[in-house]
């Protein structure tokens, strides 16, 4: 299976490096995930390429204009009977990183797996022209707080759903016993040496008691969960 992702940015070079290297940089080789930067720039009419301009009714800084953004999203999408300009793709979804959006959380992951194409838009300055919404399926924020830009939210929302992806990472169980996965927290990790300037790993992990060690794993787990994160035990 591979997901094709466009990221629509004015700052391609951003994305260097973090597309390239790692897991990522792995899933990419291994055609499991699909990845064009567009630099949305590109696509601007105007005679300077530019990107931005004052906003309507006046006031402080500028907002990106939504041609360029509409231009790049129909050159990756076919003409549909409607008329309108869709994904290729049967399963598809227009993202609009933005921190007005859903908080981005491992059920929202979950169901972004789903899809065989997304399209994240990544705004700057004031935002896109809020008409960008009659082209887009989902606002997605990375949390309550304001980043110059949405490449970095775009990057966060690619790595952490890409993990999720079979065969990005070796072990499933790696991804499955991961904090959030199952509404818990990941138990602790040790490894050699098993005493380090004093500082003991517990006795258990070093017994080969399989058995003890899993039971020691999934209460540590818990008790992690009601001490940091009593909300996650709330039941919804
Ligand atoms: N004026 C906007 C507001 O208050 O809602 C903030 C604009 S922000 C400076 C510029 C762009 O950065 C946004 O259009 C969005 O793409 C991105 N961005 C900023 N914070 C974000 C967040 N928490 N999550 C996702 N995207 C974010």
């Amino acid at each position: 299976m591979c997901m094709k992702i466009d990221v629509l940015t004015i700052f391609p070079l951003m994305f260097q490096g973090v597309l390239t290297e790692s897991l990522i940089g792995k899933a990419s080789k291994k055609k499991i995930l699909d990845i064009t930067v567009v630099d949305v720039r590109l696509f601007s009419k105007s005679r300077h390429k530019k990107v931005d301009d004052r906003p309507f009714g006046g006031g402080v800084g500028m907002v990106m204009k939504l041609q360029p953004f509409y231009d790049a999203i129909k050159n990756i999408s076919v003409k549909r009977k409607s008329g309108f300009y869709k994904s290729p793709y049967a399963k598809s979804c227009v993202i609009y990183m933005s921190p007005q959006g859903k908080t981005l959380n491992n059920e929202i992951l979950k169901n972004l797996l789903k899809f065989k194409h997304l399209i994240l838009v990544c705004g700057h300055y004031e935002g896109i022209d809020e008409r960008v919404m009659c082209y887009v399926d989902e606002e997605i924020s990375i949390g309550d707080y304001i980043l110059t830009g949405g490449e970095i939210p775009a990057m966060v929302l690619i790595d952490s759903m890409a993990r999720m992806l079979p065969g990005v990472v070796k072990e499933k169980s790696s991804v499955t016993n991961d904090s959030f996965y199952n509404g818990l927290l990941d138990y602790p990790h040790y490894t050699r040496p098993a005493v380090f300037k004093g500082h003991k790993v517990p006795d258990v992990l070093l017994s080969g008691d399989h058995k003890k060690i899993e039971s020691w794993r999934q209460k540590e787990s818990y008790k992690r969960t009601e001490e940091r994160r009593p909300d996650l035990l709330k039941i919804k």
